[in-house]
């Protein structure tokens, strides 16, 4: 891994997200990627985990936050004007000069960190680590958004949630998975989207793969989708190439979520 990061072998995708009502796209997701000379195209879940405890986790963080930036920040000159999420693990939050590396990247870049959201897992609030909630608080402070991603799988108190400096939750796609199959993952979706609204937080579902799944989602309230029905995550030129596909639909057929419809799987 680390030969890999020497030689450059790591490369970001961003898979799409967008605004459940009208149906235009209102961010993206920058996800790791590791292209291995031998092994080929290796996920995140492998290699995370291992940059986690050997602590290469900072330098590879360090790493997306400022090339994702450098991207978003080219494409909002294009008036490509999308939201950047970055997922963030606890190590990264508990280390000392984590809040230094998310300002140069939004000075080097010349991004607004109004654009940049922060996805963070249960587990900073589950060990309560007050480095990590202390780091929190200083990003909410520069205007930067917090999400926690892969909601309602930990066990969070309520009332820590309600405390802390969040502004969305991202419902996990085991629950968007069941609906319209499960009737408990329906209700805990239902769940979640309330709590969340009666915190005044903003909702986005990950994972949604089907039409039934959307209109669910939709209806409830719901208010922005990611998955495989909107699209994969993307190289940069293919990202491009979407966007100017759902901008020209959403601008000819006005508000219009429906186009996800019969949206084909790529
Ligand atoms: P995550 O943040 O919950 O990301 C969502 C994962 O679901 C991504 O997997 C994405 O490719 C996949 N996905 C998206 N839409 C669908 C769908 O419709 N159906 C299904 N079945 N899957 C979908 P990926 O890219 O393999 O990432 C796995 C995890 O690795 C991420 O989960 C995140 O926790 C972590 N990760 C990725 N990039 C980074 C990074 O730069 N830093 C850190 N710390 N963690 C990262
Ligand atoms: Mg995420
Ligand atoms: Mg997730």
């Amino acid at each position: 891994m680390r030969r890999g990061l020497m030689d450059d072998e790591f490369f970001l995708v961003y898979q799409p997200q967008i605004e459940m009502e009208s149906g235009r796209a209102c961010g993206v997701e920058a996800l790791l990627r590791w292209r291995d000379p031998e092994r080929g195209i290796i996920g995140p879940s492998e290699f995370i985990p291992i940059a986690e405890e050997s602590g290469m986790i900072q330098a590879l963080g360090a790493r997306v936050l400022r090339e994702s930036c450098r991207q978003v920040m080219a494409w909002h000159r294009m008036n490509m004007l999308l939201r950047l999420s970055v997922n963030l693990s606890v190590q990264q939050l508990q280390h000392e000069g984590w809040l230094g590396v998310v300002e140069e990247a939004l000075k080097s870049s010349g991004l607004a960190a109004r654009y940049l959201d922060l996805e963070i897992t249960e587990s900073v609030i589950i060990t309560h680590h007050e480095k990590a909630v202390a780091t929190l608080i200083k990003l909410k402070q520069l205007g930067v958004s917090i999400t926690v991603d892969d909601f309602g799988t930990g066990y969070s108190s309520l009332s820590y949630l309600a405390r802390l400096p969040i502004q969305g939750v991202k419902i996990d796609q085991r629950f968007v998975h069941g609906l319209e199959k499960n009737r408990s993952d329906e209700a805990i979706t239902q769940a979640i989207i309330a709590m969340s609204h009666s915190l005044g937080l903003r909702v986005i579902a990950e994972g949604v793969e089907t039409a039934a799944q959307f209109e669910f989602l939709k209806s409830h309230g719901c208010e922005e989708a990611q998955g495989y029905l909107i699209s994969r995550p993307l190289e940069e030129p293919e990202l491009r190439s979407w966007w100017k596909m759902q901008d020209e639909e959403t601008r000819i057929v006005g508000r219009q979520a429906d186009m996800w419809r019969g949206w084909r799987r790529t």
